[in-house]
């Protein structure tokens, strides 16, 4: 591996002669390293520049003088060494090798060179050599045999060469541990756990070994039917992964011929390093869903009044939808007719039917539907005022569209109720380091882990959620970085952790107290920074000093010893991050949790270096760019106050109209208000979806079917949809153009890859009809244009433009994108706070605000699952991920489901105080006794209907990690509530 300088070092370097080319390369710099930089090729099988060198396979041998032939990519080069790569016995040696590694793979395929991953580099070499299976004298074939198990991966043992680059990409690079090898000598094989099939075994479908295979034994199958056709015969796009914040770059493969995506793979850019996850590399089918809306929609006249169309969002429980066939098994088999729809093709669990929903909804012109939105919405407008009209926008979409759509509310219709599913996620986070560092995003870069001796990961799973980012934070710690893990759940991350401080939830401001008042009491506070960069320090020690780790211990389950030594660690840290999720942010006490990680960073110095700082991790794929552009109620672009008058006046100049001086409703608020008299009477809902998002959903779906009008942009029928007077069909992130903010502050563009279905249309298009309809003169003819005037008025995105994005992308804040990949560490000098400070805001420990009783004994926790996202739109209508992870599920701690009678795989009802739903137990390590978790994904079993309303009084962000509820066997249920329906709506 070549040597790296550090700044301001020399290094020692060494001159070789490879083919008589002359190389002067730094000491440590191995023979293939240095060829490359004289342009001498090697032949190489096992090495690949992202994984270490093994030098297994022997092709990259060379000449170095010395009694046998050298490997070259690992040995390293010596000052005067003559190297010769490719003389006649090199290359008798090469053939051989090649001839023999031939003869045990199997039959060429009709198309030799395709593998859907690298391209085939033994097949490359045989022909190279003009040897081959079908002419070689040696004994052909290998019997070792073929692994169909997994769903898109197919294993060919025959044709596997033992290089291990799997297994250094599963172990390496992804940290998964998953590969190994089994058996000896020439029955020796690639292992998947203890050679489980692979499709059983631990492994999580990151698809890194199929990138990383030489030979074809790991390859891609062909999703929905669609032959992989060599690569060469595809066109490549380059474009970033549409699921969560990470925002890996990837290249999709795309057969023109049959209009399909044939594969993604991961391609470099600093963030993501050619890594994808399950969801990036298998989950891009969804936009070619036979489900997809490809017409406007009209609600007929006899489908008012309004309501839920379909059994799901009614709340019956008396249908088999959910219920993942007979036995309820994870292979799907036995579901009823009912699962087959007006196309006679299964539906898979939980997928709208389009028999139940389609009769109330007529087919429309765009011209009628886009005249009768207008018209509906001025209508209302001009009945109830401008606190009538309300607008949900998406994370999903790119920031031209959130930035137009913000716009078109304000500046339409004079309000500022415009919000997105941030309010869900992260508004407490973002309030608090509003407060403390005057800005919402991130301080640092999660890829920023590589510097950082010790790092916090709190209230996240980021194995699920950001499962890229996970892979850097499993790599900083095999190379030393130490990992606390602060979380109620013991999620994957657990077992990577160097601690896991398991606490009970909703006891993060505790468990921070204690570490602080062991940090000061230790003396590991920075005194310089501290009287340099912080204020309030005094009140923050004062509130501190009443919790030592005896109290901490007591409230949040941890022992006092542990916070001892995690304090100490931290306090002794000369570089630590603190990266954290929703299980910090969705409490009541949200930004209570949040100030405590900003105290943490801000009275050990760390923020504002390299390897230290604030990552509030990001959820979906946009919600960092979406906030940016102004899709919240309190803030225009770059989140400049909607109250301050000259910040308005500045804007109302920009948009050439008057604007709304008060902050606007959020979108907990909105949905409250549409409850109530004189509240808000008409939306627009482009890419969300409350009905399954949004706490308590009884509430949600009175709300929805309690507005005047409604319309639906989107590329499903939801749940949500189903509330719509007008539902638009919209684009899918695949088809359009537009740029992306990741949670790192990564600005990049997503490109087209495929066309609309039907008469579906591009987003920002459709909200500028809108916007030319109730009376604004828009003539925007490109995202880049809309680009263009949304960083006019954002300094943060100062100098960027589509055109210098560049493939990878550029951070933000960027003096010189043209040159520079843009700023990894803020706040080196100053914080964004008008007094350059960091403020700190001490918290006192609250309760959760529904505890457990002896009805309801368990707390409920929500969040995701790897395979699947957010309301599952689009990932339950991917074959790979619906397949993997097909049915909703609540985990229980294993003595709570004894306690309960309940075994694995039952089903059981679960319930709050506002709702039960049913679905099937399933026993897990990873709870603790008394707590629960479910997913939110399934609207089958949609876990909302028993979260609680109840918000952050700071970020308006409600307690979707904490609810008292109960789980019961079926006959236990049925006994309690005395009838099997409808008992969604029970509240
Ligand atoms: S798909 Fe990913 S987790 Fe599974 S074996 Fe390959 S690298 Fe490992
Ligand atoms: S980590 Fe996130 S951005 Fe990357 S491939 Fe997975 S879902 Fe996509």
């Amino acid at each position: 591996m070549t040597t790296l300088e550090e700044p301001g070092t020399s290094v020692r370097t060494v001159t070789v002669e490879i083919d008589g080319r002359p190389a002067t390369v730094p000491e440590g710099t191995t023979i293939y390293d240095a060829a490359k930089q004289v342009d001498v090729d090697i032949p190489v099988l096992c090495h690949n520049e992202r994984y270490d060198p093994v030098g297994v396979c022997r092709m990259c041998v060379v000449d170095t003088g010395g009694r046998v032939f050298a490997a070259a990519c690992v040995r390293p080069c010596e000052d005067g060494m003559t190297v010769k790569t490719d003389t006649e016995e090199i290359e008798r040696n090469r053939a051989v090798l090649t001839e023999l590694l031939i003869a045990d793979q199997p039959p060429r395929a009709e198309d030799p060179k395709q593998t859907t991953t690298a391209d085939n580099l033994l097949l490359d070499l045989a022909d190279g050599f003009d040897v081959s299976r079908e002419t070689t004298d040696l004994p052909c074939g290998s019997g070792r045999g073929h692994d169909s198990s997994n769903p898109v991966i197919d294993v060919d043992h025959d044709a596997c060469i033992l290089c291990d680059r799997c297994v250094r990409a599963c172990d390496d690079i992804q940290g998964n541990d998953v590969i190994g090898r089994s058996g000896k000598g020439y029955a020796t094989t690639i292992a998947f756990d203890l050679n489980d099939p692979m499709g059983a075994s631990s492994c999580v479908t990151c698809g890194e070994c199929v990138q990383a295979c030489p030979t074809g034994a790991l390859t891609n199958k062909a999703i929905n039917n669609i032959p992989i056709q060599p690569r060469e015969q595809l066109d490549a796009v380059d474009s970033v992964c549409p699921y969560c914040g990470v925002g890996c770059a990837l290249t999709y493969y795309v057969d023109r011929e049959r209009g399909a995506i044939a594969f993604a793979e991961g391609r470099d850019q600093p963030g993501s390093q050619s890594r994808l996850c399950v969801k990036g590399r298998y989950g891009w089918d969804y936009a070619a869903s036979p489900q997809r809306l490809t017409m406007p929609l009209i609600r007929v006249d006899s489908a008012y009044p309004k309501g839920a169309l379909s059994a799901d969002v009614r709340g019956d429980m008396d249908n088999d939808r959910g219920r993942g066939g007979a036995g309820g098994n994870r292979s799907g088999g036995g579901r009823s007719e009912k699962r087959k729809g007006r196309d006679g093709r299964r539906k898979p669990g939980g997928l709208v039917d389009y028999d139940e929903v389609m009769p109330y909804f007529r087919e429309a012109t765009w011209e009628e539907a886009l005249d009768l939105v207008a018209r509906k919405l001025k209508e209302i407008h001009a009945d109830g005022g401008p606190g009538a009209i309300a607008g949900f926008g998406s994370a999903k979409c790119s920031n031209e569209e959130a930035y137009l759509f913000q716009k078109l509310i304000r500046a339409g219709f004079g309000t500022n109720n415009v919000d997105h599913c941030t309010r869900l996620c992260h508004a407490s986070s973002v309030a608090a380091l509003f407060e403390g560092v005057g800005s919402g995003a991130v301080s640092t870069t999660y890829g920023d882990v590589a510097n950082a001796d010790v790092v916090i990961i709190t209230g996240s799973n980021p194995t699920a959620n950001h499962p890229v980012a996970s892979s850097f934070f499993k790599q900083a710690r095999r190379r030393g970085t130490k990992i606390v893990y602060v979380d109620p759940r013991a999620s994957t991350v657990a077992e990577h952790a160097d601690y896991h401080c398991q606490v009970k939830p909703g006891t993060d401001v505790a468990f921070y107290n204690g570490i602080m008042h062991e940090v000061i009491r230790l003396g590991l506070i920075d005194r310089e920074f501290i009287a340099a960069r912080v204020s309030n320090y005094d009140e923050l020690a004062r509130t501190v000093a009443d919790y030592p780790p005896e109290r901490a211990a007591q409230i949040t389950g941890v022992d006092a010893d542990t916070i001892r030594e995690v304090a100490k660690l931290w306090g002794e840290a000369s570089a630590g991050v603190i990266y954290w999720g929703m299980g910090i942010s969705q409490h009541t006490t949200g930004t209570d949790n949040a100030r405590c990680l900003i105290a943490m960073c801000s009275i050990t110095g760390n923020v504002g270096k390299p390897g230290a700082g604030l990552h509030p991790l990001r959820g979906q794929n946009n919600v960092q760019g979406a906030s940016d552009a102004g899709l919240i109620p309190m803030f225009y672009p770059d989140y400049q106050g909607v109250d301050s008058d000259a910040t308005r006046e500045r804007f109302e100049q920009a948009w050439g109209t008057k604007l709304d001086p008060k902050r606007g409703l959020t979108v907990t608020e909105i949905i409250g208000s549409a409850l109530k008299p004189g509240g808000v009477r008409g939306m627009y809902m482009l890419g969300e979806n409350p009905f399954l998002s949004d706490p308590n959903i009884n509430k949600v779906r009175k709300a929805l079917a309690a507005l005047d009008f409604l319309v639906v942009q989107d590329i499903f029928f939801t749940e949500t949809a189903e509330f719509a007077d007008v539902i638009l069909p919209a684009s899918s992130y695949l088809e359009k153009d537009g740029s992306y903010t990741n949670t790192d502050r990564r600005v990049q563009l997503g490109r087209k890859v495929m066309d609309l279905p039907g008469q579906a249309r591009v987003d920002w298009e459709v909200v500028q009809d809108i916007a030319q309809r109730v009376g604004l003169d828009w003539s925007y003819t490109s995202p880049s244009e809309v680009f263009d005037e949304m960083v006019a008025l954002m300094p943060s995105y100062a100098n960027l433009r589509h055109d210098n994005l560049g493939l990878s992308g550029k951070l933000y804040p960027n003096a010189d994108p043209e040159h520079t990949d843009g700023t990894i560490v803020l706040f080196d000098e100053r914080f964004n706070t008008d007094d350059g400070l960091a403020h700190l805001v001490p918290a006192q420990w609250l309760p959760a605000k529904e505890l457990p009783d002896a009805e309801y004994p368990l707390v409920l926790n929500t969040g995701r699952l790897l395979e699947h996202w957010h309301t599952g739109s689009m990932t339950r209508r991917s074959f790979a991920l619906d397949t993997i992870s097909p049915i909703a599920e609540v985990y229980l701690h294993p003595k709570d489901a004894a306690d309960r009678g309940l075994a694995h795989g039952e089903r059981v009802r679960v319930r709050s105080r506002r709702g039960v739903i049913e679905l099937q137990v399933r026993i897990s390590h990873r709870e603790q006794l008394g707590n629960v978790f479910i997913p939110f994904h399934f609207r089958e079993a949609a876990a909302n209907l028993l979260t609680i309303d109840e918000i952050d009084p700071f970020g308006k962000i409600p307690e979707f990690k904490f609810c008292a509820v109960q789980v019961e066997a079926l006959g236990a249920a049925r006994a309690t509530n005395g009838s099997t329906t409808a008992l969604g709506a029970h509240e």
